[in-house]
């Protein structure tokens, strides 16, 4: 069984249509596949319809930015119930303020770069949550940059006088909030240190103890040093373990299944989460 449990789509800041993501999943020899956009459930539907026809299971989900103590956390919960109204409204302020966030950020960037809200826009569909990639694209639809990586790297990184942080709320409520929604909490790319700082042993242990049901190992900002560390946690704290792509299409260079979880995880997640995973 080939299990990938993190993936986005043009919901939040993939480059591929949830029915593409689930459709390129099964091709990729996929059997398990997780949709986890940035701060919504809006791909689901879709991916539902597109697992059902390609003859794979989906695993409904969502990549929520949290921060602990300035720290930023992502957090993914899987199969909870997306009418819980805490946890919807709480991912709608977010989605709002991430669109304020964005403006802002085009307000700076427009001082030096030839770029406007419209054009950034014009780079998402209809409900896409939009946030730095997007911003991203624009300058490189604009000719300013080659690619959504090198802005990343040269114009908005987090230390760029364009860089404006987004609303993230604390990283131990969100966990309690995906609990009372019946979801399952798990820490995404716990270890990604070169993304900025990360969490020390003791903020897990604290999520730990309040139901964080699992840490993303398996994942390439991972180094093998944090993997280490996180799968030493992991046993201490009796959190499982996961290993996912964040596939983001063209977005990123990460590859559907290029990090995998065990079947005996993803039962326990199944097992634990109050939505059914869908089978086709
Ligand atoms: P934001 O949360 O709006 O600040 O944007 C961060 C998001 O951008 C992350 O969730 C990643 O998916 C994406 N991202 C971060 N670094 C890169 C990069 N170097 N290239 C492409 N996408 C990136
Ligand atoms: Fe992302
Ligand atoms: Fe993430
Ligand atoms: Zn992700």
């Amino acid at each position: 069984m080939h299990i990938d449990l993190h993936t986005h789509s043009v919901a939040s800041d993939g480059t591929d249509t949830p029915a593409q993501v689930i459709a390129d999943a099964a091709r990729a020899g996929l059997d398990v596949v997780a949709l986890t956009d940035h701060d919504t459930t809006a791909g689901w539907d879709e991916a539902a319809r597109s697992a059902a026809e390609v003859g794979i299971t989906l695993v409904r989900g969502t990549e929520i930015s949290t921060r602990s103590r300035g720290i930023s956390v992502h957090m993914l919960s899987y199969l909870h119930d997306p009418a819980d109204p805490d946890l919807a409204e709480r991912n709608e302020v977010a989605r709002t303020a991430r669109e304020q966030r964005a403006r802002t950020m085009v307000e700076l960037l427009s001082r030096d770069y030839a770029v406007t809200w419209d054009d950034v826009v014009a780079q998402t569909v209809p409900g896409t949550v939009i946030g730095r990639p997007h911003v991203a694209d624009a300058l490189a639809a604009g000719g300013f940059v080659a690619d959504r990586s090198e802005a990343f790297a040269r114009v908005l990184t987090s230390d760029s006088r364009y860089y404006v942080p987004h609303l993230a709320p604390n990283t131990l409520d969100v966990v309690r909030a995906i609990l009372s929604a019946g979801g399952v909490p798990v820490f995404a790319h716990p270890g990604a240190d070169q993304r900025g700082r990360v969490v020390p042993d003791e903020t897990i242990a604290e999520l730990a103890a309040a139901g964080l049901a699992g840490l993303e190992v398996a994942h390439r900002d991972n180094s093998p040093e944090q993997r280490e560390r996180l799968t030493r946690l992991a046993k201490e704290l009796g959190l499982f373990t996961t290993g996912s792509s964040d596939y983001h299409g063209s977005g990123k260079p990460n590859r559907l299944g290029e990090n995998v979880t065990d079947p005996e995880v993803f039962e326990e997640i199944e097992a634990r989460g109050r939505l059914a995973v869908l089978r086709p």
